[in-house]
């Protein structure tokens, strides 16, 4: 069975104004939901505390990076044990933009999730081809190596820790959505990659991203291997935000 998640990274958005009207109105919305939704909020680290002042139990709150070093002398950086502190149930991993910007490789990828499974916090470690790539007919298998080299060290009970995000790299932010059958190919891939890699993989949770919006969400979610999204742009603003958690079938689990 596998938890139905929808997660909004803020990214470099937001200002405390934000997080008081955004999990305020969060808040009280997600109580009169009936389908089990989980809601997590991943803001930029400054406004952590604040978020979770605010969130109550219902809303999880994630760190949008930690480092891939347990602690010392790492200006600017936050570790997993420090995202476990302040209250994160869920970190982003391998997100594009830190692929592209911060050279964050493969190899930096499974070394943050090492990072946060010894603190039990569950890594959402983010997958995806670029353009050129799913045009070269490249898609699955970049994201297959993504999946195995980011996840090469998990195993036995710390699969429970791991949350899939499949993100097109040409959908993110950029209003283009992968079709839910195109997606919901890519995630019956990464389930079966998983599979092959010892994982359970029909208990982990898979989530779709990239231009995610209140009237594409559930026909993304309807389909049977997609479980939730991570939401970049739709997340700062509360009411769409609640419309995509809403978006989600009913059911306890999948
Ligand atoms: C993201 O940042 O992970 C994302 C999917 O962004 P957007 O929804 O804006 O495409």
């Amino acid at each position: 069975m596998r938890r139905k998640i929808v997660a909004g990274n803020w990214k470099m958005n937001g200002s405390r104004g934000l997080v008081e009207n955004l999990v305020g109105y969060v808040r009280s919305e997600l109580p009169s939901l009936d389908n089990g939704v989980e809601a997590v909020i991943i803001p930029p680290a400054l406004y952590i505390g604040d978020v979770t002042s605010l969130a109550g139990a219902q809303i999880a709150v994630g760190v949008q990076n930690v480092a891939r070093w347990d602690s010392g002398a790492y200006t600017g950086e936050v570790s997993a044990a420090m995202a476990r502190d302040c209250g994160c149930r869920y970190a982003l991993v391998g997100h594009s933009e830190r692929r592209q910007l911060f050279a964050e490789t493969d190899a930096v990828v499974a070394e943050k999730v090492t990072q946060l499974l010894s603190q039990g916090v569950v890594a959402i470690v983010c997958v995806g081809e670029t353009l050129a790539e799913r045009e070269a007919g490249q898609a699955e298998e970049v994201v297959a190596t993504q999946v195995r080299k980011g996840l090469g060290n998990v195993s036995g009970s710390e699969w429970q820790k791991i949350v899939v995000a499949y993100e097109p790299v040409w959908a993110i932010g950029t209003g283009k959505t992968a079709t839910s059958s195109d997606a919901q190919a890519m995630h019956q891939s990464i389930r079966s990659v998983l599979s092959d890699m010892g994982a359970p993989a029909e208990a982990i949770s898979l989530l779709y991203g990239g231009s995610v919006k209140a009237d594409n969400a559930a026909a993304l979610f309807a389909e049977p291997d997609i479980d939730g999204g991570l939401i970049g742009g739709a997340s700062l603003v509360a009411t769409d935000f609640m419309s995509i958690c809403q978006a989600m079938p009913a059911g306890p689990e999948r």
